[in-house]
């Protein structure tokens, strides 16, 4: 069977996705790969579907025993011959998988990369012939990465002690140049095919909130309340965060797990799993909730924090939508997450340590990374192109599906808050000497009491209360937008504000600033619901662009066979998604089959799943026709 065929029998998806061809055919004819493509941009296909065509067995190496478990199960939903072995298991249970690798019964194994010390395990593997070794979530192998794990360094050496070498895929989302030479290099992979397919995930709707504190859990419970009939996760940056909004959820009557590092290991597992089987639609977590996550139904991921780096965010947030459903990815920003942020760099290494020019390169890196991703919250500019163009992607200059694009915009001139801010900032260092920084102007110009203020006799100056008025947030709003057209800059070595080489022009050229402000800026919470209406005016932030109907109906055959799909889920003990996902019901509903052939013709139905569920969900279908024709004739 050729690949087409493949990809059409096993995983019921009529073509391939951009990169995923040029891969397979990269492994198929002998070559290692490193392939680079965004979260939910189809990596596992590019290995799976040449593990089908290759004699032996192949392996996975994949860091996760939650996500082995869970693409074991995909694929003998598919009907793919496959199993994992991990620490997790019983001797039993490891020897179950040993007699079957013996007997020659799988495609595919997956491995945790520990299990590559295990001589038993390997002596075994040495027996058994191996054309592939796939790595998945390579970027582990980095030690400048957020997910280093010590034991991929080990997967090099594994792969040379094979009787003869197996080609090695590598795969990751992330796509910075330092990891993909570590990938490289770590994994010893010869001269591999690289690719790097679009970073761009159009069915998400990008969008950042800058709640003021008080605000942030109500505005939270809100953005939920809108979307309870969905599936999805908050992440939060500490533990302690995690808890408190956690049980704040619970008690405003939602149905909530919660996951980071400090549960017991069998907490996390249950949690995840309630998660994962759509018995608790909202997950609250930690960074730690991660990579293992494969459901593909989320339909949003809200930061309640704001990440330590945009490769972290546009991984997590990328966990949203994999169905290729419309899916929101929301970031809740306030300026103390960057000192939270901060705090957490800083906290990377033992005390006494500080000389150790590694650690400080790495530190300067995270600060560096940090910054980044400061300037995706407070970029006025479209989201997607700020991510796509930090991953070395072209992009367009709106892409009419995020926050920035979205909502609307007045321009308003700020001249005269901007003399003000520059002068007061001259007057400053002409009474001191020397330039401070952006919070004492900022103080000097609400008329602030602040000791450092009186104590340096700033209260004397003219500027001193020009701006009591004006909110500090307003005030820091006109600071940055002065910052981005270069009437201002900070000095990096004393974090001090000085004014721009163009400053001159505004103070005493009659030069005007303008300034583009949202008009809806965060409304207060029981405003919060003409957001909806807001939606259905602009359809794009819903539907990804030019997808179908922005809001679609409530479909009666799609609520029919969402039912049978979550009926036999329950029957088979499986989370709903992996009977079909919720773009496959979409389409199934869309397409309404009446015969076998033309229930194969559906997005996502493959030829094991055809059998398995086809008769179940074509019965549902005519049910519903007889019933629209009996309802029609009776009236
Ligand atoms: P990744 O590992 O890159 O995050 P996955 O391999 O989990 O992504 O795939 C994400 C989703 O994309 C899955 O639901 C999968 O079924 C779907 N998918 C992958 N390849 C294709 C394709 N060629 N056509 C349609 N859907 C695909
Ligand atoms: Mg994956």
């Amino acid at each position: 069977m050729d690949k087409s065929a493949i990809l059409r029998q096993y995983f019921g998806h009529s073509s391939f996705r951009g990169g995923q061809e040029e891969l397979i055919d990269a492994i198929l004819a002998g070559r290692d790969v490193l392939g680079i493509m965004p979260t939910g941009g189809g990596k596992s296909i590019c290995y799976q579907v040449p593990a089908l065509m290759l004699p032996g067995l192949s392996l996975v190496i994949s860091p996760l025993i939650s996500l082995m478990k869970d693409q074991v199960a995909a694929l003998e939903a598919a009907g793919i011959p496959a199993a994992f072995v991990n620490s997790s298991m019983t001797s039993g249970e490891f020897q179950v998988v040993c007699a079957g690798i013996r007997a020659g019964k799988y495609r595919l194994l997956y491995v945790a990369p520990e299990r590559l010390d295990n001589e038993g395990f390997l002596s075994l593997i040495r027996s058994q012939q191996v054309p592939l070794v796939a790595v998945d979530e390579a970027h582990c192998v980095s030690q400048w990465g957020q997910d280093f794990r010590p034991s991929y360094l080990r997967v090099a050496g594994f792969v040379d002690s094979l009787p003869s070498r197996p080609v090695v895929a590598a795969f990751t989302a992330t796509a910075t140049e330092g990891v993909r030479e570590d990938i490289t290099q770590g994994l010893a992979l010869r001269d591999p095919l690289q690719m790097v397919t679009g970073f761009d995930r159009p069915n998400l709707h990008f969008s950042v909130r800058s709640p003021k504190t008080k605000e942030k859990l109500p505005l939270l419970l809100s953005l939920l309340e809108e979307r309870r009939d969905k599936s999805g996760i908050v992440y939060c940056a500490t533990r302690a965060k995690v808890e408190q909004v956690w049980e704040a959820l619970c008690q405003s009557g939602f149905s909530a797990a919660r996951y980071h590092a400090g549960l017991p290991a069998e907490e996390r597992r249950q949690n995840q799993e309630d998660f994962q089987y759509d018995r608790k639609p909202v997950m609250v977590a930690t960074n730690a909730f991660g990579m293992g996550i494969d459901k593909s139904n989320v339909g949003y991921v809200i930061h309640y924090n704001m990440p330590k780096d945009l490769e972290s965010y546009y991984q997590e947030a990328g966990r949203a939508g994999r169905d290729g459903e419309p899916a929101d990815c929301i970031l809740l920003f306030a300026p103390g997450d960057i000192y939270t942020a901060k705090f957490l760099i800083g906290q990377g290494g033992q005390e006494g340590e500080e000389e150790d020019p590694e650690r400080l390169e790495r530190q300067q890196r995270d600060l560096d990374r940090l910054d980044v991703m400061t300037g995706y919250c407070k970029t006025r500019s479209c989201l997607r192109g700020y991510i796509l163009g930090y991953f070395g992607q072209s992009y367009q200059q709106r892409c009419e599906n995020c926050s920035n694009c979205c909502i609307p915009r007045r321009e308003e001139d700020i001249t005269v808050p901007a003399q003000m801010i520059l002068s007061c900032l001259l007057r400053v260092q002409r009474k001191l000497g020397y330039y401070v920084g952006g919070n004492l102007i900022q103080q000097v110009l609400r008329g602030s009491r602040n000791q450092r203020v009186t104590s340096l006799g700033l209260d004397k100056l003219s500027t001193y209360g020009l701006m009591k008025d004006k909110d500090r947030r307003l005030i820091q709003d006109y600071i940055d937008c002065l910052k981005e057209k270069g009437y201002l800059y900070l000095e990096p070595a004393y974090e001090t504000l000085r004014p721009g080489p163009q400053a001159d022009q505004v103070l005493f050229h009659g030069e005007k600033v303008i300034m583009e402000v949202q008009i809806i800026d965060d409304p207060p919470m029981k405003e919060a619901r003409p957001a909806r209406e807001e939606r259905r005016r602009h359809p794009a932030r819903e539907g990804g662009g030019m997808a179908a109907p922005a809001v679609p109906e409530e479909n009666g055959l799609l609520a029919a066979l969402r039912e049978k799909r979550t009926q036999l889920a329950q029957a088979a003990q499986v989370p709903a998604y992996l009977v079909f996902s919720n773009a496959t019901l979409a389409d199934m509903a869309a397409k309404s089959p009446s015969t076998i052939e033309e229930f194969m013709e559906v997005s996502g139905v493959g030829q094991v799943k055809a059998a398995r569920y086809g008769t179940e969900f074509l019965r549902v279908i005519s049910d519903y026709r007889d019933e629209e024709r009996r309802r029609r004739h009776g009236k």
